[in-house]
């Protein structure tokens, strides 16, 4: 057997055909997909018709004829009858185990009007002990029919019974009805809380049912936020289903806890783990890791530990990023700077020196220019091999800031279903300024290495949708936001597979389809390089394959 199989493997060499050098016992594939269109992601063959699968791994990519005479009488052999296959797709920027914990326990209020939110809501108190906290999230208020925020009224009307907290999809306020407010004891006579509001009716100046910023924290203090170990594991297999199904197969958890550590961990050992996590953590949960000696790249194929996680300043949907020229009709508003230079440094430095990856949050053009002068310091004072130097969003850019990103070999994570997904919001900044945000355009073309990336909950994840989103650069109700920053289908999914993979560092184990690589796969209904680009998001994803076995099935 080894002899043939040495054979085989000279013979192949000799084709050409892109061939794992695997020990030779394990030169037998389990698994043969063939009659595919394989887009591959390979320069040097980038495009195959079928894949041969061992342990997880490719174990050569080629033409029918080239990868089918691998077969032995143990490798089953699959059909793609034609279908189009690319790399797995590779969410460079998400909160997964945050967002399973959510869709586990509360509503989910990503709905067309209030009235079916209220629904929703009324229909998960009907199954809820009368006095228990009914949660709902993902409610977004530039989205619903009505045309204007959920009011007090209207929770009072719909879930009078039972305490009512519905978080804003952008995280940074929520609403809430008066029972809420009793078991807070918030009332008409509280003050607004420092770095908070409770908001009030203009006319009347009595609360209105929203709470922002710290004005959240009296209600999140007594609604039952703390989850048990087994809810985690249990959030971690849903969202892992949830986003395979979309065709993601890695994702960057970029602010983890260790509690999310451990449940991408027991969600794996029960089994139900079906994605790959690359997980970061807050600033606060990193010293003790530390200590510990754990740095950037420790955990395996499946939990991998990244990077450190710092923010730098707030949020395009909520118009606290930190901009150069202020909100349009606001002219003193110029957005907020929530960690300063010296105090970035400091934190970015312990990582730096330790040998962590360092991931920072940075929207707004200060804050992406301030990040970069402390990532710039540390290389100039502490030089790194490879750093890596990750920029969470950076969402406003200009031509000096990306030309620093390029010679600082940083990689930038801007939101990829933004623009298609959000549109209606796109107006905070003026026609002007989208023509440098989200700028996938101007990175390519330096040269950097940008992402794929959601921030789900607050953005949508499907990579369809990032596709289209990415390369039309148009909303859901046809306007079309910074044109010049369209990308062709082929680099939106190179920016979705091969620069996820690097920006993890995995860029040889993942991001493509090559013999020797993990075998990570989405099969599509549709082919996305011969799509209408209005259409992209409608492409059905059929099957998902992760580590050579289907994780999904439509
Ligand atoms: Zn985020």
């Amino acid at each position: 057997m080894a002899q043939a199989n040495r054979r085989e493997f000279l013979q192949f060499i000799g084709m050409g055909t892109a061939y794992a050098a695997f020990p030779l016992e394990r030169q037998t594939p389990q698994l043969i997909l063939y009659n595919g269109n394989i887009v591959t992601m390979e320069a040097a063959l980038p495009r195959a018709q079928a894949v041969a699968i061992v342990d997880g791994r490719f174990l050569a990519v080629g033409t029918n004829d080239e990868v089918r005479a691998l077969a032995t009488a143990r490798t089953r052999s699959v059909d793609l009858e034609g279908k189009t296959v690319t790399p797995g797709f590779i969410d460079a920027h998400t909160h997964p185990s945050y967002a399973g914990l959510r869709h586990l326990r509360m509503v989910d209020c990503d709905l067309p009007s209030i009235e079916k939110i209220l629904a929703a809501m009324r229909e998960r108190a009907a199954k809820t002990p009368p006095g228990d906290w009914v949660m709902g999230f993902k409610y977004d208020d530039t989205k619903t029919a009505e045309g204007r925020p959920l009011a007090l009224a209207d929770l009072d009307a719909a879930v009078p019974d039972h305490p009512v907290f519905i978080e804003h999809r952008g995280g940074h306020t929520g609403y809430v009805n008066s029972l809420a407010y009793k078991k807070a004891a918030v009332d008409q006579k509280t003050p607004d809380p420092p770095g908070g509001r409770f908001d009030r009716d203009p006319a009347t100046g009595r609360l209105n049912g929203r709470v922002a910023e710290h004005g959240k924290d009296p209600f999140e203090k007594v609604m039952p936020l703390q989850f048990s170990r087994d809810d985690y594991r249990e959030g971690v297999k849903l969202i892992s289903k949830m986003m395979t199904r979309t065709g993601l197969t890695s994702v960057h958890d970029v602010l983890g806890s260790p509690e999310d550590l451990r449940a991408y961990q027991d969600a794996r050992d029960a089994g139900d783990l079906l994605f790959r996590v690359y997980c970061f953590l807050g600033v606060a949960h990193f010293e003790p890791m530390l200590a510990a000696g754990v740095r950037t790249g420790l955990g395996d194929d499946w939990v991998r530990v990244g990077a450190v996680k710092l923010i730098a300043d707030g949020s395009i949907s909520e118009r606290t990023a930190r901009l150069s020229a202020p909100y349009i009709g606001r002219p003193d508003d110029y957005g907020i700077l929530v960690t300063k230079e010296d105090q970035l440094y400091e934190q970015a430095k312990k990582a730096h020196l330790a040998g962590w990856q360092v991931g920072t949050h940075a929207n707004g053009d200060v804050a992406i220019d301030q990040t970069l002068r402390v990532y710039e310091r540390l290389q100039k004072e502490y030089p790194r091999r490879d750093p890596r130097f990750r920029l969470e969003h950076c969402t406003v850019i200009n031509d000096d800031l990306v030309k620093r990103i390029k010679t600082l070999g940083a990689i930038p994570t801007p939101f990829s279903t933004y623009v298609y997904y959000h549109g209606e919001k796109m107006h905070y900044y003026g026609a002007e300024r989208t023509t440098h945000m989200f700028a996938l355009r101007s990175f390519l073309d330096a040269g950097i290495p940008a992402t794929q990336a959601s921030d789900y909950p607050p953005g949508e994840y499907a990579p369809m949708m990032a596709l289209q989103s990415e390369v039309t650069r148009t909303d859901r109700q046809g306007n079309v936001w910074g044109p010049n920053q369209r990308i062709t289908v082929e680099e939106a999914i190179r920016v979705g597979t091969v620069n996820g993979a690097y920006a993890s560092y995995d860029e040889h184990r993942k991001g493509s389809i090559a013999a020797g690589k993990l075998a990570d796969l989405v099969v599509l209904g549709r082919d996305p390089l011969k799509e209408n680009p209005a259409t992209l998001v409608t492409i059905p994803v059929e099957r998902t394959m992760v580590g050579g076995r289907w994780v999904y099935e439509a």
